[in-house]
């Protein structure tokens, strides 16, 4: 089976960072749009990985509801309209809460 971005490391370019890669859903399937394109452009996902997946949530002990494993899973998007290639992560050991504007300050967006 081939790995994951050929085993190369692989993080979000600067065009998806800080807020810029957006999406949303169509029924209740979820896509992400082309950061470059200004027409919400679909963007395909060629791979994916679990990148992480372990029996424990780190934030289960914080709250009353317990999340049934910690996750993070990524993906590798395509533009078929401009070509851009990135790279976003799904994860439930992140931001567990607050707002985007927080999160994007924590980060310096
Ligand atoms: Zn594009």
């Amino acid at each position: 089976m081939l790995k994951f971005n050929n085993g190369k490391p692989y993080h979000g370019s600067s065009a998806a960072t800080g807020g810029k890669l957006q999406g949303a859903t169509d029924t209740d399937y979820f896509y992400f749009f082309c950061p470059n394109c200004l027409d919400k452009r679909i963007m395909r996902i060629l791979d994916y990985e679990v990148r992480v997946e372990q029996n424990e949530n780190p934030y289960n002990k914080e709250f009353k509801k317990k999340a049934k494993k910690g996750f993070t899973l990524a993906f590798q998007l395509y533009c078929e309209n401009c070509k851009h290639t990135d790279y976003v992560k799904i994860s439930n050991m992140g931001w567990q809460g607050g707002t985007h504007a927080e999160a994007l300050a924590v980060v310096g967006a």
